[in-house]
């Protein structure tokens, strides 16, 4: 029985490692960042139940890290992936941590004393944290990381740790893992408002993104939960929701509905009506799409709270004096509404993993236009790459909600483990029959049709 690589920890990446490993597989899970969780254990709340995001998270990030058959590899990138479905072999560059895994205790020593503050990734630039640092308190592994780049070797560190867990020195480790099929499970990045500098992001103080906000209305975020304006660290009065930032606007590339954005927004207009129910909450939007299970349900809770729903975008927004503008025309009444929001969200839609592209060509594997992974079929097989034995998971094929991901995680999943029990081309199994490039289907559909 062959091994699997799954690389990249998300939602995605979890649920297909934990599949495969509970089917008597072992999997290498690849994870670029210190630990495991991806975007979801930045969220606060979960649409449309406002389940709390790392309470279901955590118990998987747990379970990973405890099950026999899944070797977690952090700090990890993927250097190249050589041989074929039956046979790969990966190799990987894990770069130092700065740390002696074997030994830290997770205790949190270290950051206490540090005396260096840098610009917290994590808190989505809203928080800070130290150059020795723990990505979140329910990191996985539950160890710190120390940050070379900011470090001043000012030495506290080194003193305060009882076990003597902190490295001077540390080197970058190549290791090959053999696997007969792989998982890519790495996940989207949000769209970067800096394309569309009209709407203020980083030059208007109170506008902020869809992501800040999750890590602002988070009671473990850089606010303790508070949602403020970062110019004055008031409560805001009126808060305006702008959706579709960075999605369906060929203007920045991005045709494609990013999915999750109207549900994300109208989940935490609700948070924010609930705790607050005298906050004026607007969401300025082309169309909303409550496609899922309870969310049409949602979107109604959101309108019996009280948050108005406004059809029409700006094309900009405006500074005013210690504010902004926000000019919208209603497209259903053609009516013009001037509002001066404390606070603007950016609903920024979803774009595929940065280091998507650079590790597709690696591997060999096809990519749509977008960016996001090919797959055989865009309506009957959304997990099979065009190149055998290499399976795709979660949103690196396309935008998706949690439940979205995790379901394409499980069926990922069950391809990468038939792989591994069947090996492909060796004379222990069978070649399982592999379905045409979806050009051809698509050629033959045509024919057909014409
Ligand atoms: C503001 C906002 C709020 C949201 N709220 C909700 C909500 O309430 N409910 C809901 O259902 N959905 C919500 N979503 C969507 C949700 O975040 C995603 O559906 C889910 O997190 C996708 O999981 P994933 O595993 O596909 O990707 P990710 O969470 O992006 O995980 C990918 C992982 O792969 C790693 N990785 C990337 N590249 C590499 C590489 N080359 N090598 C190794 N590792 C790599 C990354 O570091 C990351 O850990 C929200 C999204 C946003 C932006
Ligand atoms: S490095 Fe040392 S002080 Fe820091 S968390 Fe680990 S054991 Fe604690
Ligand atoms: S040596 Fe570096 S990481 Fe350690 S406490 Fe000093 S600045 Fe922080
Ligand atoms: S989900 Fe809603 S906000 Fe997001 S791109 Fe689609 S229509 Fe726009």
């Amino acid at each position: 029985m062959g091994n699997v690589v799954v690389i990249g920890a998300g939602v995605a990446g979890i649920q297909a490692a934990l599949d495969i490993a509970s089917h008597g597989i072992h999997v290498d899970l690849i994870e670029r960042e210190p630990t495991i969780g991806g975007h979801m254990a930045m969220l606060d709340k979960t649409f449309p139940t406002n389940d709390c995001s790392m309470c279901i998270l955590s118990p998987k990030m747990v379970d990973v890290s405890r099950h026999p058959n899944i070797t977690i590899h952090t700090c990890t990138d993927v250097e190249k992936v050589e041989g074929e479905a039956g046979h790969f072999r990966v190799t990987v560059k894990k770069h130092p941590r700065y740390i002696d895994e074997t030994t830290c205790t997770g205790c949190g020593d270290c950051v206490l004393v540090c005396p260096v503050e840098v610009y917290n990734r994590f808190d989505a630039g809203i928080g800070v944290r130290k150059a020795i640092y723990k990505p979140h308190p329910q990191a996985v592994p539950d160890i710190v990381v120390r940050d070379q780049e900011h470090c001043i070797e000012c030495g506290l560190c080194y003193d305060v740790c009882g076990p003597g867990s902190v490295k001077r020195e540390d080197t970058e480790k190549e290791i090959v893992i053999d696997a007969a099929s792989i998982v890519l499970a790495t996940g989207y990045e949000v769209f970067n408002p800096k394309k569309k500098p009209q709407l203020g992001h980083l030059t208007l103080p109170d506008v902020i993104t869809s992501l800040e906000l999750e890590r602002m209305i988070n009671a473990g975020g850089p606010t303790g939960g508070k949602v403020l304006r970062l110019s004055t660290g008031e409560k805001p009065k009126s808060i305006i929701f702008l959706q579709c930032v960075g999605s369906r606007d060929m203007t920045v590339d991005r045709p494609y509905c990013s999915c999750v954005c109207c549900m994300q927004a109208i989940k935490n207009a609700i948070l924010i009506k609930e705790k607050s129910p005298d906050t004026d909450v607007t969401i300025c939007y082309m169309d909303i799409r409550s496609f899922g299970k309870g969310y049409e349900e949602y979107y109604e809770r959101a309108k019996a709270l009280g948050v108005r729903f406004l059809r029409g975008m700006p094309s900009d927004i405006i500074p005013d004096k210690g504010g902004q503008i926000v000019q919208v025309e209603n497209t259903e009444t053609a009516e013009v509404t001037v509002m001066h929001p404390d606070l603007v969200v950016l609903s920024v839609g979803m774009e595929p993993a940065p280091s998507l592209a650079t590790l597709a060509e690696k591997s060999g594997i096809p990519l749509e236009e977008s960016g996001f992974v090919k797959t055989v079929h865009d309506a009957l097989d959304t997990t099979t790459t065009l190149r055998p034995g290499i399976y795709v998971a979660g949103t690196a094929v396309a935008p998706k909600d949690i439940p979205d991901s995790v379901s394409s995680g499980g069926s990922a999943a069950m391809r990468a483990y038939r792989d591994a029990v069947a090996p492909v081309n060796t004379p222990y199994g069978t070649i399982p029959e592999r379905p045409e490039p979806v050009r051809e289907h698509r050629k033959t559909a045509r024919s057909r049709s014409e």
